[in-house]
Formats: C-alpha cells, structure tokens, sequence
C-alpha cells in the first residue's frame, strides 16, 4: 500500500464549552498508533534512565522555568477547552509546576539507593534498597483539571525516571499536547512524554500497549473498565477516581471561615472538582448562623463569572436529576433550586435537610451543588461523612478538635481549618479509598508509585555456621535454635 492508499487518519475536535468554537483538531489514535508511541517511549525511557537523578533534575528544571514562562499561554488553552476562569487556570497551573518542582527536588532522597540494617542474624550481609523506574508509565486523564491532575503522575513519573504516554480527556487533547510539546522542546525531540488522542478506545488500547503501569483519573465507573482491561495483561493500576467529600462545621468553628470554604469548595470550578465539597454536616448550635453565611456568600456569585460553565454538556442533566430528587424527597432550596440546572450553565444552588438516601447525598454531583445537613453533634457528622463508598477528601472545622476529628474520617486526605490545601502541599499524598480508587499521587508515596523496589543483599563475610547450604549439620541448626531463644523467645 502506498502512502496515498492509506485510509486518512480519523480526527476530532474539541471546542469551547462557552460559545461551541471548534478550539483544535486531533488525531483519533489507533491501537497501532498507540502501541508505535509505547515502543518509542521505551527506546526514550531508557535513555531517560541512564540520565541519573542530577541529568533528570536538571532537564526538569528547564521544563519547569519553560512552563513558567509559557504559563499564560498554557492557561488560554484550558479556558478555551474547559470553559473556566482564567484565572482558575492560573492557578490550576501554578500548583502543577509546584509539584513538578518538588517531584524532581526529592526523587533521588525518596528514591535513591540506601543501606538498611541486615538485622542481627544475618548480620554478615550488607543490605540496599532502592527504586528503580518501571520503563513506560501510561497516563489517562481528565478534563476538570486537564493540567493539575494528569501532572500528578505525569511529573512523578517522570522524576521516578520513567517515559510517559498520555491520554488526555477527549475534552482537553489540545492541553494535553500543549503539555506535551512544552517538554519535547525541552528535551530535544527525545520521546520522552507523548500524548496520544482520541477517544475511550484510545485509552483502552494504552491499557493494553504493555506499559509497565496505568496512572488513571477519571470517573470510578471507567476505572473499573480501564481494571478489566489492564488485568488482561496483569498491568499494575493507579486509580483516583471520583468523590462526595465532606465539610464538616464543628460548635466552634470560625463560622465566617467555614462557610467561605463550604462556598469556594463547593462552587468553584462549577463544582467539577474530584476533592470539592459537595457535602456539608454543620452542627445544630451553629447551624443556622452558618446556613445564613452560606445563603449570602452563594448569593453573591454569578455563574459565568466566578465559574463557567459545564464542561461535560451532559453533566447539567446529572445536576437537574440530583436537585429533582432532592426536592422531590423533601429538601428545602435555600439558593437556587428547580430550573437551576435548565442549561449547560448551571445556576448555583443551595440545598438544606437533604435527605440522607437522595442521590445527591450518596453520588458525585460534579456541579454548583452544596448540600448542608444539620446534625446534634460531630459523632453524628463523622458517621454521615464516612457513610457513602467513596473517600477521597474531606475538611473540618473546629477550633479545639480538627486533628481529632480528622483522624476518625474514612479517606485518604483532610483539611482542617482550610479547604483542598492537601492537594497544594507537594508532600503529602494524594489519593482515596473505597470507590475513590487507591495508590498516590504526589509525595513520596507518589513518587514510589511509578517504581519497582530493587532488594540486594550483598554477603561481607560467610558465617561460621551454614544453615542455608546442604552442609547444614544439626549441630549448626541447635546453635542459630540458641540463639532465635535468646533474642527472640523473651
Ligand atoms: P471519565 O471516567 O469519563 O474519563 C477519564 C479518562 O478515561 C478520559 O481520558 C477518558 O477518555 C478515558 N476513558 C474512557 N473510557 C475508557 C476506557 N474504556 N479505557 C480507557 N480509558 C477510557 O472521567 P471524566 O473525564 O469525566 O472526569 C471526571 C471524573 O474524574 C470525576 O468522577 C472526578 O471525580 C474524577 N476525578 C478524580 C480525581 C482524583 O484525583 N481522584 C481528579 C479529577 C477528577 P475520553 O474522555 O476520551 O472518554
């Protein structure tokens, strides 16, 4: 066949959420497209490997200064696939380049080689652990942070020594290779971190291209197809899937404080944050006091102003069907309500003494959505707060008990005092339990994650007694029984 035979390649577009412009066209890549992208990627991995700490350190720090520099740029281009502010994207990238910054600052003191203690029966043995790079990470992101959130593997990985293939959201490809081609520049061409595009079955063919492991973040009904297919060919997974996390309003909280962060928690984004507060317990004493604050500061945001709107069309139908059975089992609108959700636009709204079996209390929203429920007490909230399958985040406020509180919470990341500060803080890990997936992102922990522990033991001197050898007498044998007595039978 001859190039000019070639069945043209399939493409797509993305476009604007706001108006509906066509913002770029991409390639739908093929399982053969995707699996030329993993072989490449092997080839670069390698390359990137042998670099060292220092070589990928310092090639990571061009890329950071780059995506400073281009920052504003990058940022046009979330806005004009997801529809949200600029400055929301600013600051989306911000965070990203922190963690960027950090990843690459703390991979060789997370990762590099080090002694440990032999232990006193095989004292004749030195010891070393280190984390080697698993060769060619697979990512597969989203679309409400299309920066922020792949960045948490893709940057981990990288700094772990790894090669990266990423599929972006079909709704932001063209931040995906913005992200892409930023790097490339940088490392002169070098196949180091591709994007391929397209659609589900994009995805699906990464989980089964042989990469060495799948990073992916997305809702957790894909999660489990994206499972399915990667257990095809036993390809370790990363999962960070959706959320309901929790706000929870202690009797002496800075009420001010709280409901500041219940507002900006649950609405900014429009409400399309995987850790965004969508559920409120505040207790009874404060309750009302709370409400009214939540009331005013709702009130004064305008949606298309402070957020946008929808990235995903379909998501408003999902929003309308939660508020409809709210109102429908006995909810009280203090802000918005029926017709809030009528278009792609989505109005905010308020709800109170929703009940516990509504569907916007047990599933996602993904929307300007914020439900606040009283409660007698902080026992009642922490139950309510772990009473749904997911646990990705959750924040508290309390002025006297927000480390107890915050210990008892079933989930993987809690703020006290603050909102959605864990994802802010490049140390700490990132991740959930339950239908919130599991593995990390950031931190250590996220930087071990794109690794494969490598365990020598490496003999110093051979032991007087040999009890790992066919020479083993029962004489040598009562010696090491001796001594386990000694020093371990007490
Ligand atoms: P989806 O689950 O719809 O998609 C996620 C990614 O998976 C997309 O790139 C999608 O591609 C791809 N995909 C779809 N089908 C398959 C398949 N069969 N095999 C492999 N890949 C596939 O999630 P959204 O993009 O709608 O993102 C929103 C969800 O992400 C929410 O549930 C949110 O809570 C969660 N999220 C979780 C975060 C976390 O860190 N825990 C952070 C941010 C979001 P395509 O778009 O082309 O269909």
């Amino acid at each position: 066949m001859t190039v000019t035979d070639a069945p043209a390649q399939a493409t797509f577009t993305s476009t604007d959420p706001r108006t509906g412009e066509v913002v770029g066209t991409h390639p739908v890549h093929t399982a053969a497209d995707v699996d030329a992208a993993v072989a490449r990627a092997a080839e670069a991995a390698a390359w990137w490997a042998g670099l060292g700490f220092d070589g990928r350190r310092t090639l990571l720090a061009q890329w950071r200064r780059a995506l400073v520099r281009g920052l504003d740029a990058l940022a046009r281009i979330v806005v004009a696939e997801t529809g949200k502010p600029f400055d929301d994207a600013r600051l989306e990238l911000v965070l990203a380049i922190d963690h960027l910054d950090w990843a690459a600052k703390h991979a060789e003191k997370t990762l590099g080689r080090r002694s440990v203690s032999s232990g006193l029966l095989m004292a004749n043995q030195a010891a070393t652990l280190e984390y080697a790079p698993l060769g060619v990470v697979g990512v597969i992101g989203p679309w409400n942070y299309p920066v922020f959130t792949p960045m948490g593997s893709i940057a981990y990985a990288l700094a772990a020594g790894n090669a990266v293939v990423f599929k972006p959201s079909e709704l932001t490809p063209g931040v995906g290779v913005a992200l892409a081609d930023s790097l490339a520049e940088i490392a002169g061409g070098r196949p180091l971190f591709q994007v391929v595009t397209g659609f589900g079955d994009t995805g699906a063919a990464l989980c089964r291209s042989g990469v060495a492991k799948i990073a992916f973040t997305g809702s957790t009904a894909t999660a489990k197809r994206v499972m399915a297919a990667c257990a095809e060919t036993l390809t370790p997974v990363l999962m960070e899937c959706g959320g309901k996390d929790a706000l929870i309003v202690d009797g002496d909280a800075d009420l001010d404080a709280a409901a500041d962060a219940a507002v900006w928690g649950g609405m900014s984004n429009a409400g399309q944050t995987c850790v965004g507060v969508e559920r409120v317990y505040v207790v009874d004493t404060v309750a009302q006091e709370f409400t009214d604050r939540v009331v005013a500061k709702t009130r004064a945001l305008q949606a298309g102003r402070e957020f946008g709107p929808m990235t995903m069309e379909s998501q408003s139908a999902v929003v309308k069907g939660q508020i409809d059975d709210a109102l429908a089992k006995g909810a009280t609108a203090l802000v918005g309500g029926a017709g809030s959700a009528d278009a792609r636009l989505v109005e905010p709204v308020v709800l109170a003494e929703v009940p516990e079996d509504s569907t916007a209390v047990t599933e996602e929203t993904f929307g300007p959505l914020l439900v606040v429920n009283r409660v007698p007490d902080v026992d009642e909230a922490v139950r309510r707060a772990n009473a749904t399958g997911y646990g990705l985040g959750a924040t508290v406020f309390s002025k006297e008990r927000g480390a107890e509180i915050a210990a008892r919470l079933r989930c993987g990341m809690v703020s006290v005092n603050s909102v959605i500060s864990f994802a802010g803080i490049p140390a700490l890990p990132f991740g959930g339990v339950g239908d919130s997936g599991f593995g990390r992102i950031h931190g250590e922990d996220g930087l071990r994650e794109f690794t494969r522990s490598q365990a020598v033991a490496r003999q110093r001197f051979a032991l007087p007694i040999a009890v790992t050898s066919f020479r083993r007498t029962s004489a040598g044998m009562g010696a090491l029984l001796g001594l386990v007595r000694v020093l371990r039978g007490r």
